[in-house]
């Protein structure tokens, strides 16, 4: 009996879709998988591993397919498996401020959810409206409020895991206090689909902020932006949760004329940040907010500022940092997310911009921008050539010169496929090992998102 035969035995019909129903999933735009497993329960998804383990069967998992470094990629012997059908919010606790929900729950979802009991999740990424929760825990997403609410591990309380062989773990804890023994569940957060599939989760939520308040700065060197940012934090009274950096070459790629932005200010200058603070009362928070640009100014920090007045203007300042679709006309190009030691990035974004500039004087541009708050770097790369053939040379030069800087070939998105053969720039080779160990340990026949990572 092969794989299909016996998946229909364990799976309702709804829950396994196979033969020429697979062309009609949107999973399937590039590459078909042998089939996609859809379960509705923890249970089912349980015997479906089980049987994929007993025959040595791949098990790709995916969740919104929003990953960007090739995380559920899989080929035409795979099978795919979808939490798509497992989406449901199974509760709120406005109590204890948790949620429990099944791992297919769209980012966006759940943030409307515990919008309406005044409750806040804070994770928010551009792609919220596909993204998952167990995807979001799987690559342990960042985003936007990092420097405030730290990353989705950060956000986790207890987990629910199905391993490979179909075991279940339930590790549902739902206190934030627990000391008793190894923290399990901060082994899959991070592991990209590699050691378990994450099936549901404990959340942990924030009041919802009652005041928000934006601007935007601009800055005319680096030495003030690094300034900048331990002053302003520490003017807003820890209520920073947004500190985002546009070069100049970002901003004038996005705003120029005829664009979908006009220009916040008339000059031009280095750099532009955006900065949010969230807090609890809306008339001191804005005196606050405004009474700190003013010593941010007198102490010659920023060069100009745009205050946002309303919501709307608020939402025009993050609309200039959130517009990344602006740089399709450069396409085709390259994207990179590292991070970097605050102290070495004036440094290694110079080598990266000069690598790029030499390497391709006629036909080349890196578009820069970050959560400099956290030390995250994103670049937007286009090199003449074609686009396979220079890849690796971009890639080159991006990520070697964070060997020397301790910096992280992957900030955000995970390593997939995409970053395996740099994996070593950021991790020791023990490091590589145990990790190796803990994979074979966890899946002994390398069935789950087998080559991911690293090779075994
Ligand atoms: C416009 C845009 C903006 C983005 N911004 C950010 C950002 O600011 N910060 C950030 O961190 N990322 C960002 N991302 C990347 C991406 O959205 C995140 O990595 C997100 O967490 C992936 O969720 P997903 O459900 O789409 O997972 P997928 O892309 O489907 O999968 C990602 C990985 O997780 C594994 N996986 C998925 N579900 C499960 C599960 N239930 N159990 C075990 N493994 C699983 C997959 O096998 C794969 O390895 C952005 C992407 C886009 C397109």
């Amino acid at each position: 009996m092969d794989i299909i035969d016996r998946l229909k035995q364990c799976l309702e019909p709804a829950s396994l879709i196979y033969g020429d129903s697979l062309r009609e999933h949107p999973a399937c735009v590039f590459l078909i998988p042998k089939a996609i497993i859809r379960p509705q329960s923890t249970t089912e998804l349980s015997k479906a591993l089980a049987v994929c383990h007993e025959l040595g069967q791949v098990v790709v998992s995916r969740g919104g397919g929003s990953g960007l470094v090739g995380g559920c990629v899989s080929t035409s012997e795979d099978v795919l498996l979808s939490l798509e059908r497992m989406n449901q919010i199974e509760e709120i606790d406005a109590l204890s401020r948790t949620a429990t929900v099944q791992a297919g729950v769209v980012l966006q979802s759940l943030q409307e959810a515990v919008a309406e009991q005044d409750l806040f999740f804070p994770l928010d990424l551009g792609a919220r409206g596909s993204a998952t929760i167990g995807g979001n825990l799987a690559t342990n997403a960042g985003g936007n409020r990092v420097i405030r609410y730290g990353m989705s591990r950060d956000m986790v309380l207890g987990l629910e895991v199905v391993l490979a062989d179909g075991r279940v773990i339930s590790s549902m804890n739902s206190v934030i206090k627990n000391n008793t023994g190894y923290d399990l569940k901060h082994l899959f957060v991070g592991s990209e689909g590699t050691l378990g599939v994450i099936t549901r989760a404990v959340l942990r939520l924030q009041p919802a902020p009652i005041s928000e308040n934006t601007a935007m700065v601009a800055v005319s060197d680096f030495a003030s932006l690094t300034a900048l940012l331990g002053q302003a934090d520490k003017l807003l009274g820890g209520g920073m949760s947004a500190f985002e950096v546009m070069w100049q070459n970002y901003y004038e790629a996005v705003c120029q004329e005829g664009k979908r932005h006009r220009y916040p200010f008339t000059e031009q200058y280095p750099f532009y940040v955006l900065i949010e603070s969230l807090g609890a009362d809306q008339e001191t928070d804005k005196q606050r907010f405004a009474s700190a640009l003013e010593v941010l100014f007198e102490q010659g920090l920023i060069a100009d500022a745009v205050l946002a007045k309303s919501q709307n203007e608020a939402e025009a300042l993050w609309a200039i940092r959130d517009d990344v679709e602006a740089l399709m006309e450069i396409f085709p190009y390259f994207v990179f997310d590292v991070s970097v030691p605050l102290k070495h990035m004036e440094s290694y974004v110079a080598e990266v911009h000069k690598g790029v500039q030499e390497a391709w004087p006629d036909d080349s541009c890196c578009i820069t921008f970050g959560h400099l708050g956290d030390g995250n770097l994103h670049f937007v790369i286009r090199a003449a050539g074609l686009y396979e053939e220079v890849r690796s040379q971009v890639n080159d030069i991006v990520y070697l010169p964070l060997r020397s800087r301790s910096g992280v070939v992957s900030a955000e998105h995970g390593i997939g496929l995409e970053k395996r053969s740099y994996l070593d720039i950021s991790r020791s080779a023990i490091e590589i090992e145990l990790m190796k160990t803990i994979k074979s340990n966890f899946d002994p026949k390398n069935i789950l998102n087998p080559g991911k990572i690293f090779e075994l």
